[in-house]
């Protein structure tokens, strides 16, 4: 297949940390434009928008968005209508209803449309899923702490409506979660805490159940400074299995398994290119789905204001 020209959307940190390097290795892209209203990628058509970048540049079939998740629906659906593939960063969207209503307009169009999750794509997450397969599992411990001004440095969005705030990076782990339990699980009992000044939570306790009693348990919190921490520690009868580094690494019992590099934006690239050629579409919501229940379900602590850069007298 001659490499599908593509367009990104949204050139800022995730745009330039990982899309921009993964497209450069792709064989199944060839990226000729970007939009993006501050900014641009040297050496390609630059456009403001993706009306015009659509308008100006017809042979684009594909784009990729990496804008925050208030903005995509309305530039996915518009893609989408125009018969473009599309690629989701995540979270796929600020609502469920909206991604429901981009999946149903791929089929309409027959066009695909990929949500995607990089976490899945971490290199200890297959294996681990293989290993879960045959294990009785008891109980799940997910901790994901990180610093917020250092990963997302004055992202105000965040700690908007529909940004998320300590979902915005807790969706990763649910993402891995809902891969590698061979089990559902439903949300019984959440605490979300809001900073007095923002609209999206700081930090999280979350709760789930399985069907055989299985106990999920999430801790999530901005707030970490020094180490940081992305884990998942599942207890089977047959053993401790421990995802570390966001899924990069696995041990079972203590003992590190051999793990491939970590490629996760190469992965779900080759992912994209396969749906395009097979015509078909891949949106599981079930991260955000979960993220969703913790809003309805959750109780709300409020806590001390949080500024990016604190004002001196703090
Ligand atoms: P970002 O740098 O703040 O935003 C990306 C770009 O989107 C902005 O620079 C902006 O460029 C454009 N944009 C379009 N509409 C916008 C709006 N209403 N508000 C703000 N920016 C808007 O964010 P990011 O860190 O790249 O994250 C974007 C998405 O990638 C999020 O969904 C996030 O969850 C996901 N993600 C982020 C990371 C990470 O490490 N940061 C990792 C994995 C996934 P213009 O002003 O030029 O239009």
């Amino acid at each position: 297949m001659a490499p599908v020209k593509l367009g990104l959307v949204g050139i800022g940190k995730i745009a330039r940390d990982q899309h921009l390097p993964s497209l450069s290795r792709s064989s199944d892209f060839d990226l000729v434009a970007a939009a993006s209203r501050n900014a641009g990628v040297d050496g390609i058509a630059n456009f403001a928008s993706t009306e015009e970048m659509l308008e100006a540049m017809p042979e684009i079939a594909a784009v990729s968005l990496c804008m925050p998740p208030q903005a995509r629906h309305a530039v996915a659906a518009e893609a989408l209508a125009k018969g473009k593939h599309v690629m989701l960063e995540k979270p796929p969207g600020a609502t469920l209803s909206e991604v429901e209503h981009l999946a149903g307009l791929a089929a309409s169009h027959g066009v695909s449309l990929f949500a995607s999750w990089h976490s899945r794509e971490a290199p200890g997450v297959g294996p681990a899923r293989d290993w879960l397969k045959g294990q009785r599992i008891r109980k799940v411990a997910v901790t994901w702490k990180e610093d917020v001004r250092l990963w997302h440095p004055g992202q105000d969005w965040i700690f908007e409506p529909g940004g998320l705030g300590v979902f915005d990076p807790g969706i990763n782990a649910l993402s891995i979660v809902t891969r590698i339990l061979p089990f559902p699980i439903w949300l019984t009992g959440a605490e979300l805490t809001f900073p007095e000044n923002r609209q999206a939570p700081i930090a999280a306790s979350l709760v789930f159940a399985g069907p055989g009693g299985e106990a999920v348990e999430a801790e999530l919190d901005f707030r970490q400074t020094g180490p940081q921490t992305w884990d998942i520690v599942v207890e089977t009868d047959g053993g401790t299995l421990t995802l570390s580094m966001g899924g990069a690494k696995l041990s079972i019992d203590g003992e590190e398994q051999a793990m491939a590099p970590e490629a996760e934006y190469d992965g779900l690239y080759a992912r994209f290119a396969e749906l395009i050629s097979a015509g078909q579409s891949d949106v599981d919501p079930s991260p955000l789905r979960h993220v969703a229940d913790a809003f309805l379900f959750g109780r709300r602590a409020v806590t001390e204001p949080f500024f990016f850069d604190p004002p001196a007298a703090l």
